[in-house]
């Protein structure tokens, strides 16, 4: 006789003969094979498999591929109007929110400025838990672009994220409790960190930026389970007179000549974007500019310098680099190629291609074979000044003479903001359309005088002066739809600002957007036609992630203004209209079939001790001043907002004394009593998610 787990007792004999058919058989097997939480759950095969697991966003670009495309469809191009705000998490902080958040079982895992990791119950926006891991604030000097990181890694139990000031941090996910912690960096440099970690086979890669300071570039891999170094990758060569640490450093240094690059450490650095073949074993890191920019200081007797922004092909055991793709050789103008990269597999001209996207700050799309780096297309997917096209021959960007600065001023486009900057694109296979965050910003160029090194301050070989005739001039920008087999723009839908958010497309014919002003926006995937739009109360750089929670979907989006442009962008940057809070806003479907009568009689007696200032605001206020206390965005304000206290509250109310603006007196109606019930529900009701 055999005994089930589930208790019964089934003759042997059977059970082999019926094994197929019997039901039980189930219950026996499958509670071993579902043991635990996602995160608990989450290895290298799930990892793998992060596209079959709709309902949840397990890895930065949701997959290796970093599509950032979800195949969630319940909220869709029909029903978009019914989206609603359904909870907001305010962070507490008021600089830049870059974060792409990671979602499992309902719980989601992202950062906010400084480094701080917040764990957060993804249905009703409840802190479970928060980690300051407390970088000290004159780290911001260090800083080139704000005091921002771009998120989290999961895996197996733990939460990974990166510091300012260079650490590594491994977290409990259930409690937030720091397991270990490791410094990447050399802090005698100015090197920071603020892009998110991925997590390959068992290691955890992470990169670095301060090529505006003068730093060299590397990437590294540490073991995921006791935060050892495995392997480091540089991505430029230091002192030759030092030795080069491998063949490819060598090769690089051959394409360096005349200066003392070393100084300044060289740049290069790896400071956001990777993607991961699991297939072809590779592994993509972006590398970024110069140190210092200018190449006339960095390497004057000419040469490509490499690997300045480059996609690198790495193999993810060693990190020995199997194939690089240059996208600006020999750049002086800070155009970094860490831009986001996608995979995907494409048939062109009846081949089928795996190829590997970017849309760099140069302002070319490119498409790269990513088995071997081979160029399949590029065009310009912005205005472009510095290069006529990318020669399909070579590979090569064909240089506009005088766009280099050598001899004087050059007013150039992109521009160090890029046509395209970190915020990331995404990718639908369901149109086939790359949807990209461009702008449109003018760049004016000049050496700086006398350049030399300076420890600790930017060295860029670069007049920032010149920067002043930026404000001068229109900045834009705008969602674009780019076609990338036929290199092409399908649609655009153009925005008064540069710097907006990262993008997100799902199977539901959406791409969902963020923008500087504010602003949340979704729009048809195929067409563009907007479709729906709410207010984020602060301007949006971030990308949106969707997931579902018990069978339903949402959508989220972490805001808060700030990062390069934003800082830096002068008259070009600024926002009226909306706050500096940062927030989580997380939005779902609204049920609009008529409740019943009991849940409504429910509705009215959850308020408990307040309902009767609830009652009171509605029987004599909210017919001028909104239900619930929300003003309806005319001249008469939002009480929620009131910072008059009680004592002259009351007078107003009863007394009537701003009659004659418009608000008469009610003190036939109200006693002082009553007045103090309205202002503890006024007082309630500016605590609740959606208050401004
Ligand atoms: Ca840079």
């Amino acid at each position: 006789m055999f005994r089930c787990p589930a208790g019964a007792t089934i003759a042997r004999s059977l059970l082999f003969t019926a094994f197929s058919i019997c039901a039980l058989c189930i219950v026996c097997f499958a509670p071993a094979a579902q043991a635990g939480n996602t995160i608990e759950r989450l290895d290298d095969a799930a990892l793998r498999n992060a596209d079959r697991d709709t309902a949840n966003w397990l890895s930065h670009g949701r997959t290796y591929s970093e599509q950032r495309f979800s195949p969630l469809n319940q909220i869709n191009d029909r029903n978009i109007r019914k989206l609603q705000l359904a909870w907001e998490f305010k962070t507490g902080q008021t600089r830049g929110h870059e974060a792409t958040p990671i979602v499992a079982d309902g719980v989601m895992y992202f950062t906010g400025a400084w480094s701080v990791i917040f764990a957060v119950n993804a249905v009703t926006g409840e802190m479970i838990w928060k980690h300051d891991p407390e970088v000290p604030k004159e780290t911001a000097q260090k800083a080139c672009c704000d005091v921002v990181n771009r998120g989290v890694a999961a895996y197996r139990e733990r939460i990974y994220s990166a510091t300012l000031d260079g650490r590594l941090l491994a977290l409990d996910a259930t409690t937030g409790k720091l397991e270990w912690e490791v410094v990447t960096v050399d802090r005698s440099k100015p090197y920071t960190v603020t892009g998110a970690p991925r997590i390959v086979k068992g290691k955890v890669i992470i990169g670095n930026g301060g090529a505006e300071l003068g730093v060299r570039g590397y990437f590294s891999a540490y073991h995921a389970t006791t935060g050892e170094l495995v392997w480091r990758t540089y991505t430029v060569p230091g002192d030759p007179a030092a030795g080069f640490e491998s063949e490819a450093m060598e090769k690089a240094a051959q394409t360096w000549s005349g200066g003392e690059w070393w100084k300044v450490g060289g740049g290069g650095t790896a400071w956001d974007s990777m993607a991961y073949d699991p297939e072809l074993d590779l592994l993509y890191v972006g590398t970024g500019n110069g140190s210092p920019w200018s190449r006339h200081e960095r390497s004057p007797g000419g040469g490509d310098n490499l690997y300045l922004s480059s996609i690198l092909a790495v193999d993810p055991d060693d990190g020995v680099i199997q194939w690089h793709y240059q996208t600006t050789p020999g750049d002086t103008w800070d155009f970094t190629a860490t831009q986001h990269m996608i995979l995907a597999d494409f048939t062109i001209e009846g081949e089928t291609r795996k190829v590997i996207m970017q849309a760099p700050k140069n302002g070319f799309f490119y498409v790269l074979d990513r088995t071997d780096g081979t160029l399949v297309s590029a065009e310009k997917y912005v205005t472009v000044t510095w290069a006529d096209r990318v020669d399909p021959e070579t590979g090569r960007p064909v240089e506009v003479p005088g766009q280099d600065f050598k001899d004087g001023l050059a007013v150039v486009k992109p521009t160090p903001f890029g046509g395209h900057n970190w915020q990331p694109m995404s990718f639908s296979p369901k149109t086939g359309l790359v949807y990209i965050p461009a702008q449109e910003v003018l760049g004016v160029y000049r050496r700086g005088d006398d350049y030399e090194y300076r420890p600790g301050q930017w060295n860029t070989g670069t007049d920032f002066n010149v920067y002043s005739l930026l404000t001068r001039h229109v900045a834009t920008g705008h969602l674009l739809a780019w076609d990338p087999i036929q290199q092409k723009e399908i649609w655009r839908h153009p925005y008064a600002m540069p710097w907006n958010g990262g993008t997100l497309a799902t199977a539901g014919n959406l791409v969902f957007q963020g923008t500087a002003d504010g602003r949340f926006l979704a729009f048809n995937a195929e067409t563009g036609k907007q479709l729906w739009e709410d207010h984020a109360g602060t301007g949006v750089i971030a990308a949106p992630v969707t997931f579902l929670a018990d069978g339903k979907q949402y959508v989220s989006i972490v805001a808060g203004w700030g990062g390069a442009f934003a800082l830096a962008g002068g008259e070009a940057a600024k926002v009226s209209n909306v706050g500096t809070a940062g927030r989580v806003l997380t939005f779902a479907l609204v049920d609009d079939s008529a409740p019943s009568n009991d849940a409504i009689e429910e509705l009215l007696t959850a308020e408990g001790a307040l309902q009767d200032g609830e009652r009171l605001f509605h029987k004599y206020c909210a017919v001028c001043h909104g239900a619930s206390g929300v003003a309806g965005g005319t001249s008469i304000p939002d009480l929620r907002r009131t910072t008059v206290p009680y004592s002259a509250f009351d007078v107003i109310v009863r007394q009537g004394t701003l009659a004659t603006e418009g608000m008469p007196g009610f003190g036939q109606y109200l006693t002082p009593e009553g007045t103090r019930l309205i202002k503890d529900y006024l007082e309630h009701q500016a605590t609740r998610p959606g208050a401004p």
